[in-house]
C-alpha cells in the first residue's frame, strides 16, 4: 500500500505522514529532506542554488547529511525551495524516491509532488493545507520554544514566498492531485488532524 502526503511547509504533513506510517506499519520517507540536503550541500560548496549546474553538482550529497539538525532550519528550507525548481535536480532525486515507493509492502512518502508525480498510483493521497497565518504561528511558537527570538512578520513573509515559489514553478509544482483528499488543519489540533487523516486513508483503502 502506498500513501502520498503533500502540502506546503508547516501544514502538519510531516507529523501526519509519520503517524500514518506508524498506524499502517509502513516505512516513511520525508522527501523534503532530500531537497534540503541538496540546498545545504550547494551552500557549503559556495555554489549558487539558483544555478542548475551548481545545484545538480550537489545532488551526490553524502547520506550522513540527512541526519544534520541544520537541515531542518528555515534557512535550509529556503535553499531547498530554490534548488527544487531545477528539473535536473528533480530528475536526480527521482530514482531514490521511486525505489523507496516500490519496496515490498509499500510506503508512506511526503512532499510536494508525491500524489502528482512520484506516486500517481498511490492507494490514498492526502493534500494537507493550513492558512499561511496558522502555519507562521506554528513556526513562530516552535522557534520561541527553542529559545529563539523570531519575527512573526518575517516568518509569514517567508512562508508566503516559499508557497509562491513551490506552487508557481514549472517542474512538479505544489498542487493537489485530482483524486487527493484535502485536509485543512488551520483550526485543528495535531491529534485531531492525525485522527482525521487516518479516517480519510481508511475510507480510501476500504473503498468507501
Ligand atoms: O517539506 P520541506 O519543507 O522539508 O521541503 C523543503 C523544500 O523542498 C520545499 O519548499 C520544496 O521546494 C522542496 N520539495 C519539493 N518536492 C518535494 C519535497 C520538497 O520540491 N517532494
Amino acid at each position: 500500500m502506498i500513501i502520498a502526503v503533500d502540502g506546503p511547509s508547516a501544514s502538519g504533513k510531516g507529523t501526519i505522514a509519520r503517524a500514518l506510517a506508524q498506524e499502517f506499519g509502513l516505512p516513511y520517507l520525508d522527501t523534503g529532506l532530500l531537497y534540503r540536503a541538496v540546498g545545504y550541500a550547494v551552500a557549503r560548496a559556495c555554489g549558487d542554488p539558483d544555478k542548475e549546474s551548481d545545484a545538480l553538482a550537489a545532488c551526490g550529497f553524502d547520506d550522513a547529511l540527512l541526519d544534520l539538525p541544520d537541515l531542518r532550519s528555515e534557512t535550509t528550507g529556503g535553499l531547498a525551495s530554490r534548488v527544487s525548481v531545477h528539473p535536473a535536480v528533480r530528475e536526480a532525486l527521482l530514482e531514490r524516491q521511486l525505489a523507496f515507493k516500490n519496496q515490498i509492502g509499500g510506503a508512506v512518502l511526503d512532499g510536494r509532488d508525491i500524489g502528482t508525480v512520484i506516486a500517481p498510483e498511490a492507494n490514498a493521497k492526502l493534500f494537507v493545507t493550513a492558512s499561511a497565518e496558522a502555519r507562521a504561528t506554528r513556526r513562530f511558537n516552535e522557534m520561541k520554544a527553542k529559545g529563539e527570538q523570531p519575527s512573526f512578520d518575517n516568518m509569514l513573509a517567508d512562508i508566503i514566498k516559499r508557497d509562491a515559489r513551490d506552487s508557481g514553478r514549472a517542474a512538479a509544482p505544489l498542487k493537489p492531485a485530482q483524486d487527493a483528499d484535502l485536509l485543512d488543519t488551520s483550526e485543528m489540533t495535531i491529534a485531531a488532524a492525525v485522527r482525521q487523516a487516518i479516517m480519510l486513508v481508511r475510507d480510501r483503502i476500504e473503498g468507501r
